[in-house]
């Protein structure tokens, strides 16, 4: 094989490897909390993993609290470990609506002016000033997989997604690139409901069209 049967090959692979499906992660409401709010409110008790997660060492915990909003409670909401340095609260516009509160669309870890909320367990009830947000939907990828689809870490895309009956193409998708992280896009409840996603097999394609 000669050079230019080799880049003529790299390049069918490439675009195959472009057109691939890209797991779907659908994110229900849930809890990051740090170090410090953990300990306020399971004194004594380890954060148990119930079951792991797509992105390595990422894992939901046995532990729930409940959301206290103004209107209204959320129960059951699920911990994800590990523990962080700042507390995190990702809700669904529909959940905020439940709860009485307004939350800003962010990327996870920026928290500066987000939403209070009150979170509370078996044990205790704190108020924490800031930590909920809504999560914009984003594509986790290693850096191979950036270079594959020619994207950059925040750059914006078109994600097309062919749910059971209805097809929908979500655009201002963030592109979050990391060398530990796997190819997987992560969208909230209401999403997953609008692209009506259900219990069949959707399949999601990046378009590689400009957003
Ligand atoms: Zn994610």
């Amino acid at each position: 094989m000669d050079n230019k049967e080799i880049t003529l090959l790299t390049d069918r692979v490439i675009v195959q490897m472009r057109q691939r499906a890209i797991p779907l992660g659908i994110s229900n409401r849930h809890v990051h909390l740090s170090v410090k709010d953990y300990q306020r409110l399971f004194p004594g008790q380890p954060l148990t993993v119930k079951n792991a997660l797509g992105q390595p060492g990422q894992f939901a915990a046995e532990q729930a609290v409940t959301l206290k909003g103004p209107k209204g409670q959320l129960k059951n909401v699920r911990l994800l470990g590990p523990l962080r340095s700042q507390s995190q609260i990702e809700i669904s516009r529909t959940d905020a609506r439940l709860l009485g509160i307004t939350a800003p669309l962010r990327l996870s870890g920026d928290l500066a002016g987000s939403t209070g909320i009150i979170l509370v367990s078996d044990s205790a009830e704190i108020t924490l000033a800031e930590g909920v947000i809504i999560a914009r939907r984003h594509i986790h990828m290693s850096r191979l997989d950036a270079a594959i689809y020619g994207v950059k870490q925040g750059e914006r895309v078109n994600v097309e997604i062919k749910g059971t009956e209805r097809t929908l193409v979500f655009g201002d998708v963030c592109i979050r690139v990391a060398d530990d992280m796997r190819l997987e896009m992560h969208i909230d409840t209401d999403e997953a409901n609008a692209a009506d996603i259900g219990d069949g097999k959707p399949i999601a394609k990046l378009l590689l069209t400009p957003f």
